[in-house]
């Protein structure tokens, strides 16, 4: 693991979720944490100066999952987004709406499950100043409900706005909690003017043209296979299986399966809402079908 500089007090840690670290007169501003406690106590080695800061991105655990040790050893300031604030301080809200109800301990895992941390305060969407040191906080709703991303010195930290090639490959469809809002993200992702772009789960980057497609096409495809799928009336269980087949994607465990399900979710409450689906209940069974 190692401490790479981008220009200025900017530097990221390359890792599986990358963090960026921004360096201000005698702290650093840490965004996001990791996936546990291991991961920041080795994150903590490689800082010039002590974290006092931290920003979540978002409340995924592979985001935060390292916070409640920095809140511990270090008594950070922990600051996030509302709603993911409250997921990020009652870490059992990731499992329960993932599954919809009391979770069962399978999905209390540290992938779904962070340590629960005490945010103090809600980021707004604009400047924030720590120290000596002015950043911005930009919304990058739709991967998940109120996701932000972090700039500073024409670097843009974009978080899971978007997802690298290798992330697209491997899992084929991505984690989507708001496909309106996904979409959104990208086109004003497309007009900003950053030197640099960071996403958590990719390389840092001077032009994500490529990419933004990549993500959108992602998109397009998954919508027009549910809009294939349901010219024949479905349950959500059929389509989701269809779907999965039609991907090549072999669900493995109840983790993974949860994941997939809430973002087919995702995607029919937005075809509803746009009116290209409907939904009929007949016989107490829930069918899906394209809008004729
Ligand atoms: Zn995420």
């Amino acid at each position: 693991m190692e401490i790479r500089k981008i220009a200025g007090q900017v530097h990221y840690v390359p890792n599986p979720v990358n963090i960026c670290v921004v360096y201000t007169k005698d702290s650093a501003v840490l965004v996001d944490s990791g996936i546990d406690e291991n991961f920041a106590r080795k994150l903590c080695r490689l800082l010039e100066k002590p974290a006092k800061f931290l920003i979540n991105t978002h409340s995924h655990a592979d985001h935060c999952g390292g916070n409640a040790f920095l809140k511990d050893k270090f008594s950070v300031h922990v600051l996030a987004p509302e709603i993911e604030r409250q997921i990020i301080e009652s870490p059992i809200l990731e499992p329960f709406y993932l599954f919809g109800a009391a979770p069962p301990k399978e999905l209390q895992t540290k992938f779904l499950m962070a340590k629960p941390c005490r945010v103090d305060e809600t980021l707004e969407p604009g400047t924030l100043t720590l120290q000596d040191v002015t950043l911005s906080i930009v919304p990058l709703a739709g991967h998940s409900p109120n996701q932000v991303g972090v700039a500073v010195d024409k670097i843009l930290f974009c978080a899971d706005a978007l997802f690298s090639k290798g992330a697209i490959e491997k899992y084929k469809m991505f984690v989507v909690y708001d496909v309106k809002n996904f979409l959104q993200t990208l086109d004003l992702l497309e007009r900003s003017k950053y030197d640099f772009f960071l996403p958590s789960h990719g390389d840092l980057t001077d032009d994500i043209t490529e990419l933004l497609n990549l993500n959108r096409k992602v998109v397009e495809n998954v919508s027009n296979e549910i809009l294939k799928l349901l010219k024949t009336p479905r349950t959500f269980d059929e389509l989701l299986t269809k779907l999965l087949n039609g991907f090549n994607i072999e669900v493995k465990n109840l983790v993974q399966y949860v994941l997939y399900r809430s973002t087919v979710h995702a995607y029919l409450s937005y075809l509803l809402d746009e009116g290209h689906v409907e939904r009929d209940l007949v016989a107490s069974s829930l069918l899906w079908r394209v809008r004729t």
